[in-house]
């Protein structure tokens, strides 16, 4: 069993196992293959999501445990329902994921790999493209191999395996039953090789209108099987295409060009989720006609990831996007990959998570509690500890003169070897958030109250001995005393209170805005009704200005942090600047929404 570094380079974890590892393995042991070669062939028709990370990380990660290959190739079949902004956010996501994550190999940095993921030892076969040696780093299209795709059709009608249909799309969808009865055979399928040549030369040219002709395999319109009823290979659409320009007018269907591509670039282990299932007697069947020489990719098949709370399909996503439910595709609310950074997910702890969930054959659903774990123990890890109050009331010690300061040592991470400590100051004015006060408390509380004690955290004991309220009521500020024989060294450090609770100094602090994100949707299976719009929380952002300690003006990108007893916390990407500062919550400390014992 291979062990690969995490993020941090610290703790080894052992590699993985599942049926499909077991299957290269096998392959491996017997010798089948010079080198095994995977792919991730996403259609850049929406941005990539939680699902696909775990597919990533299965075929990257069986080619980095194999010394083999993996392929980032766009499945770009569909030019009417891709864009070149998919195009790039996906190659910015894989990169971003899987960057860090190939450390122990040779020197190179992908091309525009994303500024976090960038690593002094990335791994340049994962980006290798055979047919453009020298593009590293550069994905794959399916549509540059549009002419040896065109070549394989033009083959396979002079093999008598393909022939041109006139029947409408109405009629061909009629004359392929249905899964409990036969299919009809089409009354063009009988044409002759020479005509079927000249129509399918035809259509290329431009001459027939979209939706006129098609051009399908001749298999088997009785077969149990519905794809291989005489399936589509091409169709005519004029429209331009993302990559391949205008250059085409005929465009393969995806399950013809996908197992040509798998081919073209010597792919040995095509791995899709379990709906392809009934598409491998197709893939088969297309590359045994061609009769091409050995040895071919075969596909495999597991089950799809599927997480609590939380929505997996491109279509849908995209719906939550143009009805404006959610702010963008990288919204931190969002299972986008893009969402999850920049809400502050690791990609160390994202790998973590769908790594650790398994490879199985069995539809279900996994508890997002399992991702939340993963994210915290990362981030517990690494995070750099530091307070911060969100919903700010003011305490004045009265004790303490007007521009006094009393230095108190912090703790930066107690899960470092050696932790180290930064300065806080404490003065005459702090703030507490509102949560940690309450003027008629519930029995049990140990915060502050009327009369109450509790430790303020790295200072010292204060009591609250007044309330100050405006004409209508509401508190505005608390007066307390602090008990300094209770700071660090002095006589008393050891008097106990139940409570411990976070503060900021009022003059020593930076006010910031604050994001909080709960979850997208209130139930655990949102689509199970179909109405997965019904189910969003509409709590799901709250917005808050918070006080941070000073030190936080300072914060970068790159850093995540603990507001210690508040949750994990990191800079928004896209709407920090300098001068303004947006910090968004990751996660909570512990599951907020887990039943209370
Ligand atoms: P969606 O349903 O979100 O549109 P898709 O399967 O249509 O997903 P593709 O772009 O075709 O999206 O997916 C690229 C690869 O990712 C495929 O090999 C697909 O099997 C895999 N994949 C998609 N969704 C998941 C998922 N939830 N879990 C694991 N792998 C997935
Ligand atoms: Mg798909």
């Amino acid at each position: 069993m291979s062990v690969e570094p995490n993020a941090s380079g610290a703790a080894a974890t052992p590699a993985p196992t599942d049926f499909v590892r077991d299957i290269v393995a096998q392959h491996v042991t017997e010798k089948r293959y010079a080198k095994i070669v995977t792919r991730f062939p996403p259609e850049p028709n929406g941005y990539l999501h939680i699902g696909h990370a775990k597919s990533i990380c299965l075929n990257f990660g069986i080619a980095r445990e194999n010394n083999g290959q993996c392929n980032l190739r766009f499945d770009d079949t569909n030019p009417v329902k891709e864009d070149v902004e998919y195009v790039d956010s996906i190659t910015t996501d894989v990169q971003w994921l899987i960057a860090g994550w190939a450390d122990h190999c040779l020197g190179f940095k992908p091309k525009g790999a994303h500024p976090e993921a960038v690593t002094s030892n990335g791994r340049p076969d994962f980006f290798r493209a055979p047919v453009a040696p020298g593009a590293n780093a550069e994905p794959f299209f399916a549509s540059d191999y549009f002419e040896q795709i065109y070549g394989y059709a033009v083959e396979l009608i002079k093999r008598g395996k393909a022939y041109v249909c006139d029947l409408s799309p109405e009629d061909t969808e009629a004359y392929r039953g249905a899964p409990d009865r036969p299919g009809k055979d089409s009354p063009f399928r009988h044409r002759s090789v020479a005509e079927n040549l000249d129509l399918f030369t035809r259509m290329r040219a431009g001459e027939f209108p979209d939706g006129a002709r098609t051009l399908r395999a001749k298999i088997d319109n009785s077969s149990p099987n519905m794809w291989l009823r005489d399936p589509l290979l091409y169709r005519i659409r004029h429209v331009a295409h993302h990559h391949a320009g205008d250059k085409w007018c005929i465009y393969p269907l995806y399950d013809f060009a996908h197992c040509l591509s798998d081919y073209l670039e010597g792919i040995t282990h095509s791995i899709c989720t379990l709906e392809f299932d009934a598409h491998r007697a197709l893939y088969d069947w297309t590359l045994e006609s061609l009769d091409l020489p050995r040895s071919l990719p075969h596909q495999y098949e597991f089950a799809k990831l599927n997480l609590g709370y939380t929505i997996v399909s491109k279509r849908k996503l995209l719906q939550l996007v143009q009805d404006k439910s959610v702010a963008g595709w990288d919204d931190p609310r969002m299972p986008t990959i893009s969402g999850l950074r920049r809400r502050g997910i690791p990609a160390s702890a994202l790998r973590r998570f769908v790594t650790g969930v398994g490879v199985t054959k069995f539809d279900s659903v996994t508890d997002v509690a399992v991702f939340e774990h993963a994210v915290r123990e990362e981030l517990n890890a690494s995070a750099q500890r530091r307070l911060a109050v969100l919903k700010p009331i003011k305490l004045v010690l009265t004790n303490i003169a007007p521009g006094e300061v009393l230095e108190c040592d912090a703790t930066n991470n107690p899960q470092d070897e050696t932790p180290t400590t930064r300065k806080l100051a404490l003065t005459r004015e702090v703030f507490i958030d509102c949560d940690d006060f309450a003027e008629v408390p519930p029995p049990k509380y140990f915060r502050l109250k009327p009369g109450g004690e509790v430790r303020l955290k790295y200072a010292c004991i204060i009591k609250c001995d007044e309330l100050v309220k405006d004409s209508s009521g509401q508190i505005t500020e608390l007066r307390c005393t602090a008990d300094l024989t209770t700071r660090a060294g002095g006589p008393n450090v050891d008097r106990k209170v139940k409570g411990t609770i976070h503060w900021v100094s009022a003059t020593q602090s930076i006010e910031t805005e604050v994001r909080l994100y709960d979850r997208l949707f209130t139930v655990p299976e949102p689509d199970a009704d179909g109405e997965f719009k019904k189910h969003l929380n509409p709590r799901s952002l709250e917005v808050v200005t918070a006080r941070l300690e000073t030190s936080l003006g300072a914060a970068t990108l790159a850093e995540r942090f603990q507001f210690e007893r508040l949750g994990y916390f990191a800079l928004d990407p896209k709407d920090s600047a300098p001068g303004r500062l947006v910090f968004n919550r990751t996660i909570t400390l512990k599951d907020a929404w887990a039943p209370k014992k």
